[in-house]
């Protein structure tokens, strides 16, 4: 997606609106939003990297942290050509509330370089995440800040990062970076963690609706990381019959149902969904509407927006990207009783993961799957009770219900070390 600086200051003020709403609402010292309407601490750079001809080029590089009142500072890596440091001030302090609504001991950070992955070698990439580590050093550390991969960072990229921190330090120290291969103190669970909390959250919250998902239908936007898990999770875990997804060159739909194995093969030998032979061609903008009971945003910001949100026919809406929903059409979809799980709840099964990597690499003991499982299952099922109960105490919507969950935290945080 195009970001323009335009719509990323728009991105800051929504989160600012948002912000303003909770600190009134409970009723805190408006010294309170002032600190959680700044970043703690932004570092913009630029890195110099010697390209393969010998040429030398020039990447704008950033981090900031949001705050980090309740732990070290936590957050992804982007590295995309657009990239914009209003995006990744949206980003770090949706990390701020996402740990918070967790309950993880941690803060909120984002980072990211403006650069186009796809068009570098190896060796330029790897000379790139090795630069990106020694100007941002004197910041990064286990107990400081720990970023992990997000859009165009790959594990790969994550090691080689690892390994230039460790030159550095003198010392090994595998938790100043989480989503790390198996072989250098990576997770299990990892990889699908983000779609599986999606599951075990979207399980939790038709429990406590007493509404059963065996057989309901689901739709998918996005078929990467999030996406194509949460088809494989959702027919395994939940029963629920996918009848349509997407990737960035359109959709298909079958009102029998989409088999995991065979779309996925699909994606994986031609590249995308819509070569499935088995189904009908639809767009990215009509999967948004289908009359399904589950709606799946699993790819980029924005996609259910003012005029859009109406047409919405789903009795829930999964945000396991971040940001899909706009201001206005979430008060759309709320007039209309579509129950929207969050993104800052919905997505943060990584996050939760990337913690328990943390605390893994601390000890230097690691865990069986199941354990992370359990673990995981029960973080989704606690931040759903926590937002939930926030929703009926102060008869709000979900997301302004996880806001407030995650302001209350931070902010209680904050005033015990004596900054309010
Ligand atoms: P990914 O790069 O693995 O996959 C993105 C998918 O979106 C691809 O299938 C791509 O084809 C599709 N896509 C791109 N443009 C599209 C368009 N215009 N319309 C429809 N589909 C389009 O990324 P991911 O890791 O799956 O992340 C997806 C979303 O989930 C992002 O918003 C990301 O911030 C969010 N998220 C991911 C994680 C994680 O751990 N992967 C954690 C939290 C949030």
């Amino acid at each position: 997606m195009e970001i323009t600086r335009e719509e990323s200051q728009e991105d800051v003020e929504f989160i600012k609106e948002q912000l303003q709403e909770s600190v009134k609402l409970l009723n805190l010292p408006e010294a309170t939003y002032d600190i959680l309407s700044t970043s703690e601490c932004e570092v913009r750079t630029r890195l110099t990297v010697r390209m393969d001809d010998g040429h030398t080029e020039v990447f704008p590089a950033y981090r900031i942290v949001w705050n980090s009142a309740r732990g070290p500072a936590k957050g992804g890596l982007r590295f995309h050509p657009d990239e914009t440091p209003e995006m990744i001030q949206k980003l770090a302090a949706l990390m701020s509330w996402k740990t918070a609504v967790m309950d993880l001991p941690l803060g909120g950070a984002k980072g990211g370089v403006r650069c186009d992955v796809k068009n570098l070698s190896n060796p330029e990439k790897e000379r790139l995440c090795r630069q990106y580590v020694k100007e941002f050093f004197d910041i990064l550390g286990p107990r400081l800040d720990v970023p992990a991969p997000d859009v165009y960072v790959d594990s790969q990229m994550i090691g080689w990062m690892l390994d230039e921190y460790e030159l550095k330090k003198g010392a090994k120290e595998p938790g100043v970076i989480t989503g790390k291969p198996l072989a250098l103190g990576g997770s299990v669970g990892r990889f699908e963690a983000t779609a599986r909390g999606g599951v075990y959250v979207l399980r939790a919250a038709a429990k406590r609706m007493e509404e059963p998902l065996e057989g309901k239908t689901a739709a998918i936007q996005g078929y990467g990381n999030a996406g194509a898990n949460f088809h494989r999770l959702a027919e395994e875990i939940l029963g629920l019959n996918v009848v349509a997804v997407s990737d960035s060159s359109g959709g298909i739909y079958s009102s029998k149902g989409l088999d995991y194995e065979a779309v996925s093969s699909c994606k994986e030998e031609t590249g995308t969904v819509v070569e499935f032979g088995n189904a009908d061609k639809i767009t990215n903008e009509e999967l948004i509407e289908l009359d399904v009971d589950v709606l799946v945003p699993a790819a980029l910001g924005d996609v259910i927006h003012k005029d859009n949100a109406e047409a919405v026919r789903a009795d829930l809406v999964l945000e396991l990207a971040n940001g899909p929903t706009t201001r206005e059409a979430d008060d759309i979809l709320n007039d209309n009783g579509v129950f929207v799980l969050p993104d800052m709840l919905a997505n943060a099964g990584g996050v939760t993961v990337s913690y328990f990597e943390q605390v893994q690499n601390a000890s230097n003991y690691y865990w069986q799957k199941e354990r992370v499982l359990k673990l995981l299952d029960r973080k989704m099922c606690s931040a759903l009770e926590r937002v939930m109960d926030m929703s009926d105490e102060y008869d709000v919507d979900s997301r302004t219900a996880a806001y407030l969950v995650a302001v209350k935290k931070v902010s209680k945080a904050m005033k015990l070390r004596g900054w309010i």
